[in-house]
């Protein structure tokens, strides 16, 4: 398997496949009408959220499914500005997704503060500290769990236990964490949201855990009168299916990340000019961010993939995007360095073997990069 972007989205699982097709098949009533074929599904998805109540030690009540994290983001901050007095502020970590930074900035558009992160990579807690005792203290704290780019893990534990001890909301973006890492202790957070599309589920499916008090999307009674819109019960049931199947998997983190180690120090022995990003401190053990010292990242991706891998030149939503990602801004990298990050992700089915070819592939697109650039007139940086 040569698919090495799987931050961006996972491959559907075949029986989290099989379970869609078949509830689509099946179970396509309106989980909300009055007769048995729809009290079925409205069975189904009452089980669905239990499970999930269970897996996160959360009362299912505090569960509600949505479209994906990016909604789930919105509706937190969307739902809070509604709510608060007009001079709140709010907290955000300065590596945040888009879809908490954006809204952030839209609904507090002068009010927000953003923490610090340190040169290793990692939010500093002493910043969020220096804002939680300022005068005028945020109304929310938001940090995700785990980077999309860098995969760095968060101090999100920490600073759950810190805003819970002074009373402050705390919203974590736990999508790059679930399927990856124990969920269990994300129940400390006051919410936290997923997305089924990063760990073998369906797009367009994810949920919200946590209590809200107002409806993440007006318009009907769906969701326990948490989110109008009829439920997508076929992804909700793929979304359980696959993860029953990342909970099969029983391979080990040490290993796992032993494997991407491995292939970042076989491609620097050969090019010790490679930046790691968040080398020095834990990362989700499937990805790898790279700054490479020549050719600009089309042309790495370009060529890797001839070779047969696929990989990113960074998050996906900022593929297109002429700003460099909140990462490449976090970790002082310069516009030129930004162009030459590359983001290599992997997921549960890969092997060591898949990780060692990866690096081979690597190895041989430079020394291609390199015959070209030689023969070719314009030179490249
Ligand atoms: N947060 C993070 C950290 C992500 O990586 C992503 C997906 N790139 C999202 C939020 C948005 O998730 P979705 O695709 O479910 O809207």
């Amino acid at each position: 398997m040569a698919y090495f972007d799987n931050n961006a989205t996972t491959k559907l699982h075949p029986h989290s496949l099989a379970a869609q097709v078949e509830a689509m098949g099946e179970d396509w009533a309106n989980p909300s009408s009055p007769y048995r074929s729809a009290a079925r599904v409205r069975a189904k998805l009452k089980m669905a959220r239990e499970e999930w109540g269970e897996v996160l030690g959360l009362d299912p009540e505090f569960l509600t499914f949505t479209s994906g994290a990016t909604e789930a983001n919105n509706a937190i901050l969307a739902n809070l500005a509604k709510k608060s007095p007009p001079d709140s502020r709010i907290l955000i970590s300065s590596l945040e997704h888009p879809s908490i930074s954006e809204p952030a900035y839209h609904w507090f558009p002068d009010r927000v503060d953003e923490i610090l992160v340190d040169s290793t990579g990692l939010v500093s807690i002493s910043s969020l500290m220096q804002f939680l005792e300022s005068p005028c203290p945020p109304l929310l704290v938001c940090m995700m769990a785990a980077s999309n780019e860098s995969g760095i893990l968060q101090p999100w534990s920490e600073a759950a236990k810190i805003c819970s001890e002074r009373e402050i909301s705390f919203h974590c973006d736990a999508t790059q964490w679930l399927g990856k890492l124990d969920p269990s202790g994300l129940r400390a957070c006051s919410t936290f949201v997923a997305s089924a599309h990063k760990f073998g589920g369906p797009k367009g499916v994810g949920w919200l855990a946590g209590f809200i008090s107002q409806s993440v999307q007006l318009g009907g009674e769906q969701e326990q009168g948490k989110r109008g819109g009829t439920e997508n019960f076929p992804a909700i049931e793929g979304m359980r299916i696959a993860w029953h199947e990342c909970t099969r998997d029983t391979g080990s983190v040490e290993e796992r990340s032993g494997w991407r180690d491995g292939m970042e120090g076989k491609i620097r022995d050969s090019i010790p000019e490679i930046k790691i990003i968040g080398q020095s401190v834990p990362r989700l053990w499937n990805t790898s961010l790279l700054v490479m010292p020549e050719f600009d990242n089309l042309s790495w991706v370009g060529k890797l993939d001839k070779l047969g891998h696929q990989v990113s030149t960074g998050s996906a939503c900022s593929t297109g995007s002429i700003k460099p990602s909140p990462t490449a801004r976090a970790h002082g990298l310069s516009p030129e360095q930004a162009k030459r990050v590359l983001r290599i992700s992997s997921f549960l089915p890969h092997s060591q073997s898949d990780w060692e070819k990866l690096g081979d592939a690597i190895l041989e697109a430079h020394r291609q990069l390199l015959e070209e650039s030689k023969n070719s007139s314009v030179i490249s940086i």
